[in-house]
């Protein structure tokens, strides 16, 4: 599906719950445009020896509450109007979990699976040196999102370095760990997930044991929460990429897939195989009689186009953006939940926080540490939007919405318009 139309739609959620809040107009007009966006062209010598010009955005959303914080994605269909999108849901996203950030988002068009190492480790390195004026540890920190991970961001951070003579920690989250990472971050998305997940079941009197999930997407988020559903008593019965997708009514081996997705090219489940396991399409996937679908790969994944086949209980937004404000409704209309982007998967930014903060006091925590306190932030702001959600009888988007504009239109009041 066109990627052109995300930003309206961001816009079109912005608007729903300002309207509910009743956010004063001026507030909202500055809340609808972002601070910057900056484009780039990155030239880039690849390994035949010719120039290939790639081109690259970075958007910050908003300020108001704290640096600015969102990930870097490359992918063929990045355009600056998605970029934007992605940013102002950062901007939400931090301020529903009460994190001191605003929202920012990075993006270049590239198909990467098209490149060799060192040409997405050159890429990468040109598209930081051009975003370099605007980002910074007190100013606006980058992340791994789509195809960007631990070792993305460890190129961004020596690029940082090398430009500025002294080793940055904190210019970056998602790094590994003998880099200043955090212990956790890499599954921190997926348990957010899980804990948003296990969450919503209490309110419905429902255990993990008697809960069937498919998901979408078996990439950071998508495998880490199959796996931790599962380790909760979950029965996994679909998983898909962009290979197809995978289902065994009594349950997939999701380790096994995962172990299989390390050693494959371009981390694919393609052809891996194990008894009980039949083929359906990613279409096929999201129609499930399933009690949760967790979407966990791009956006706009259900539409005015599908809504009518959906026929989970449940969906946990594990990806941004996967459900369009029109679909949504309708599934709202027949009595099911969608847990919003902005809070089921903002266990990444979380624990992207806490790495900040390590990394600032230099002082690391040990696993559980991190774990213990994601969780508590998790199940506080859970309830924080649940508990709005049943007061004000809206859905559980418009709730965190409602949080989120409110803290930082509040933010906003607070410190008034420059100059
Ligand atoms: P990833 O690159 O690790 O994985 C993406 C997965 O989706 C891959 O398995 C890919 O094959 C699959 N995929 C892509 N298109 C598909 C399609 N049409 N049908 C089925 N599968 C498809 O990316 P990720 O980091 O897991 O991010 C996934 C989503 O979660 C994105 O929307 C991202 O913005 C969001 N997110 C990521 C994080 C994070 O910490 N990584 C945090 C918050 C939100």
């Amino acid at each position: 599906m066109a990627k052109n139309g995300v930003f309206a739609m961001a816009l079109q959620q912005l608007d729903s719950a300002a309207k509910r809040l009743k956010v004063d107009e001026s507030w909202l007009t500055v809340l609808r445009h972002p601070e910057r966006e900056l484009t780039v062209s990155c030239p880039v010598e690849m390994d035949d020896g010719s120039i290939h010009v790639f081109t690259g955005h970075r958007v910050q959303h908003s300020s108001a509450r704290g640096p600015c914080k969102g990930g870097i994605r490359f992918h063929p269909s990045v355009t600056l109007d998605e970029v934007k999108a992605l940013s102002m849901w950062m901007t939400w996203k931090c301020a529903v979990v009460k994190i001191p950030y605003g929202g920012a988002k990075g993006g270049i068009q590239v198909d990467v699976t098209k490149l060799s190492t060192p040409e997405i480790r050159r890429l990468t390195r040109r598209y930081t040196a051009a975003i370099m004026p605007i980002i910074g540890p007190r100013r606006d920190i980058p992340a791994p999102d789509v195809n960007t991970n631990s070792e993305t961001m460890g190129w961004i951070m020596d690029t940082v370095s090398m430009l500025q003579g002294s080793t940055v920690l904190d210019i970056v989250t998602g790094k590994a760990i003998d880099l200043g990472g955090s212990l956790g971050r890499r599954e921190a998305t997926g348990r957010g997930v899980m804990f948003n997940t296990l969450e919503l079941l209490k309110r419905l009197d429902k255990t993990a044991l008697e809960t069937t999930v498919a998901v979408q997407g078996f990439g950071n988020v998508g495998s880490v929460s199959a796996d931790l559903l599962q380790k909760q008593g979950c029965k996994i019965v679909a998983v898909s990429d962009l290979s197809g997708a995978y289902y065994n009514p009594d349950g997939l081996p999701i380790s096994e897939m995962i172990d299989y997705c390390l050693k494959s090219p371009n981390h694919y489940l393609q052809g891996f195989d194990s008894g009980g396991i039949s083929r359906i399409s990613n279409k096929e996937l999201l129609e499930l009689d399933v009690d949760v679908l967790v979407p966990a790969a791009l956006e706009k994944q259900i539409t005015e186009d599908n809504v009518e086949n959906i026929r989970a209980r449940a969906i946990v937004e594990g990806a941004n953006g996967p459900t369009t404000p029109d679909a949504e409704k309708i599934l709202v209309g027949k009595g099911k939940y969608v847990v919003p982007d902005i809070l089921a998967n903002s266990g990444g930014v979380v624990v992207s926080y806490f790495e900040w903060v390590q990394s600032i006091q230099a002082f690391f925590w040990d696993e559980d540490a991190v774990n213990r306190n994601l969780e508590r932030v998790m199940i506080e702001s859970f309830a924080d939007v649940w508990n709005l959600a049943q007061k004000k009888k809206v859905d559980l988007r418009n709730a965190a919405m409602m949080i989120a504009v409110d803290r930082v239109a509040n933010a906003l009041a607070e410190r008034g318009i420059f100059p």
